[in-house]
C-alpha cells in the first residue's frame, strides 16, 4: 500500500500539483491505476464515481505527456458534457506544473470555434463521443500523435447509446495506442467493446472492501404528491445544510420547484438539458463556488457534478431507472466524506423503490417525517444561515492558481506571431525563465500566456515595452 504520492514514479511538477490540491494519499483506485497505467499497459478498470477515479487516469496521463508535441496525445471519451468539462479541469490542475494544455470537444457549442481550439497546443482532447466523431471525420482533429485513450464511464455510454460512435472513433486511432477504459458495471456491450479493442489488458476491479466501504446513509420517506413542497421545506430546515441537490423528473418540475424556492428567498438555482450549455456551465461554477446552496436538476445534469462536500441528495422524485438512483446520490459522500441521500417515495411509487434497494444491495431506511415542533425549534438557526452569505467553495483552485497571472495581448496569427515568439521575448526579460511561462494560445487576432510563479506583474509591466517580432502588442492581465 502506497501512503504518499512521492512513493509513485512520478514528475516533481505533478507532485508539486497534488500537494497544492491537498490530494495527500492515493485513494484505492489511485494505488491500482498508477502504477499499471505508467507501465504502458491496457486496462480495465471497475470503478464507482467519487472514489477518485478521474485522477487515477489524470495523474499517470500527465505523467507520461510530452509537452514538446503540440499535437493531441491522449483523447479521453465521455458521456456527458458537464462531465468532459470536469475532466479538462482535473487534468490541468494536475498538469499546472507541467503546463499540460487539454480542450473540451463536446455537442451544443460551437464547432467553429472548437476547430480554432483544436488548432492550438492541445495535449490532451476530452469529449463526447458525437462531436469528436465530428471533428474526427472532418479532420480537425489531429490523430496521428494520439498514444492514449481513456473511456470514461463506458456504462453509461453505452445507455445512453453512444457505443457505436465510441467504436467508430477508436477504429479511426493509431494501433500502437494504450486504452483504458472506466465503468461500474460491465454489461455485455462493454466487455465486448474490451475484448475487441484493447490489448492483454490488465482488469483491476477493487476488492469487496472498497465496494461496499459506503459513506451514504439511504433514507426513503413515504409522502403523497401534493405534501411533497412542504416536505422538501422541512427538511431543508431541520437538516439546514450548506449545500444540497434537489432532483426532479422533468425540466418542468425543476422550473417550478425553482421558481417556488426563489419565491421564499431561498439561495437556489436549476441546471437541465433544456438549457444553453453556457448556462449550464455557468450555474455549475456558481454552485461549486457556493455563490447559492440549493441546486435543483434533472438527471442529464447529474453525472460530471463533481462538487466537493455536498452533505444532503434530495431525490424530489424517485428515479424510474435503477441506474440514476446511483448517479445521484453519487453527488455526494465523495472522496471518503459521509452522505445523506433522502428519496421522497409515494404511494404509487413503492415498485421503483424495490428496484433500486434491490440493485444496490441494501434497503432504503424507511425515515420518519420531521414534525411541526423539530421544524419550529430549527428554524431560528435556519433563518440565521438563510440570510448569511454562503462560503466561497474554491480555496484549493485558488490555491492553486495563486501564482499564475495570464496575459492577453492584441496579436496573433493574422500578425504572423507564434508561441515562440512570446517565449523568445519574454525569457528575454531579467529573471524569468522558460520555467516562467505556462500554457501560450495563439488565436486569429490575440494570444493568451500565463506566468507562473508569481512573476506576472513583472512580465506585465516589462512587455509594455518590448516588442514580440518587432510588433508592439497592447498587453493586459486577461479576464479569465
Ligand atoms: P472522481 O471519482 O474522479 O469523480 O473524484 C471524486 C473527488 O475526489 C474529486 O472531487 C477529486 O478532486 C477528489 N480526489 C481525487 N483523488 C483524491 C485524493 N487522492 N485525495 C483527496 N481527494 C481526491
Amino acid at each position: 500500500m502506497k501512503q504518499s504520492f512521492k512513493e509513485f514514479q512520478l514528475d516533481s511538477s505533478i507532485l508539486q500539483a497534488l500537494e497544492r490540491l491537498e490530494y495527500v494519499s492515493p485513494t484505492d483506485v489511485q494505488q491500482e491505476v498508477i502504477p499499471v497505467f505508467l507501465e504502458n499497459k491496457d486496462l480495465i478498470v471497475q470503478s464507482k464515481t467519487g472514489s477518485g477515479k478521474t485522477a487515477a487516469f489524470a495523474i499517470p496521463l500527465c505523467n507520461k505527456i510530452d509537452w514538446l508535441e503540440n499535437k493531441a496525445q491522449a483523447l479521453v471519451l465521455t458521456p456527458t458534457r458537464e462531465l468532459a468539462q470536469q475532466i479538462k479541469q482535473d487534468i490541468i490542475n494536475i498538469g499546472r506544473f507541467k503546463r499540460v494544455s487539454a480542450t473540451t470537444v463536446v455537442g451544443k457549442q460551437s464547432y467553429e470555434k472548437q476547430k480554432l481550439a483544436l488548432k492550438q497546443k492541445n495535449h490532451v482532447v476530452v469529449g463526447t463521443p458525437g462531436r469528436v466523431l465530428d471533428h474526427l471525420e472532418k479532420g480537425t482533429l489531429p490523430i496521428d500523435e494520439i498514444r492514449y485513450v481513456v473511456i470514461d464511464e463506458a456504462d453509461e455510454l453505452f445507455n445512453m447509446g453512444f457505443i457505436d460512435q465510441v467504436e467508430a472513433i477508436i477504429e479511426k486511432l493509431p494501433a500502437n495506442r494504450i486504452t483504458t477504459l472506466f465503468s461500474a458495471t460491465f454489461p455485455e456491450e462493454v466487455e465486448s467493446l474490451c475484448r475487441s479493442y484493447m490489448d492483454a489488458p490488465v482488469t483491476i476491479k477493487l476488492d469487496k472492501v472498497s465496494q461496499t466501504k459506503n459513506p451514504i446513509t439511504h433514507k426513503a420517506m413515504y409522502v403523497a404528491d401534493d405534501n411533497k413542497l412542504d416536505l422538501l421545506q422541512s427538511i431543508l430546515i431541520t437538516e439546514n445544510p450548506d449545500r444540497c441537490i434537489v432532483f426532479c423528473r422533468t425540466q418542468q418540475k425543476v422550473d417550478t420547484l425553482v421558481n417556488q424556492l426563489k419565491a421564499w428567498h431561498y439561495p437556489a438555482e436549476k441546471i437541465h438539458g433544456g438549457m444553453k450549455q453556457e448556462d449550464r456551465f455557468q450555474v455549475m461554477d456558481a454552485f461549486k463556488s457556493g455563490s447559492f446552496r440549493y441546486l435543483i436538476a434533472t438527471d442529464v445534469a447529474a453525472r460530471g457534478i463533481d462538487v466537493a462536500n455536498i452533505p444532503l441528495i434530495i431525490n424530489y422524485d424517485i428515479p424510474l431507472e435503477k441506474e440514476s438512483y446511483l448517479h445521484r446520490i453519487g453527488r455526494t459522500g465523495r472522496a471518503g466524506k459521509t452522505g445523506n441521500a433522502i428519496t421522497f417515495v409515494t404511494d404509487t411509487e413503492r415498485y421503483y423503490l424495490e428496484m433500486i434497494e434491490n440493485y444496490i444491495g441494501e434497503e432504503l431506511k424507511q425515515a420518519t417525517l420531521p414534525s411541526d415542533e423539530q421544524v419550529e425549534k430549527h428554524k431560528p438557526a435556519f433563518n440565521k444561515k438563510i440570510n448569511q452569505k454562503s462560503q466561497p467553495n474554491n480555496r484549493i483552485q485558488k490555491n492553486l492558481d495563486q501564482d499564475i497571472m495570464k496575459l492577453y495581448f492584441n496579436g496573433g496569427k493574422k500578425k504572423k506571431i507564434r508561441a515562440l515568439d512570446f517565449v523568445g521575448t519574454i525569457t528575454s526579460i531579467e529573471g524569468i525563465s522558460a520555467d516562467d511561462i505556462g500554457i501560450i494560445t495563439v488565436e486569429h487576432n490575440q494570444s493568451y500566456v500565463e506566468i507562473l510563479n508569481g512573476k506576472g506583474k513583472h512580465v506585465l509591466q516589462e512587455m509594455k515595452h518590448k516588442t514580440i517580432k518587432g510588433k508592439q502588442l497592447k498587453v493586459h492581465q486577461a479576464k479569465k
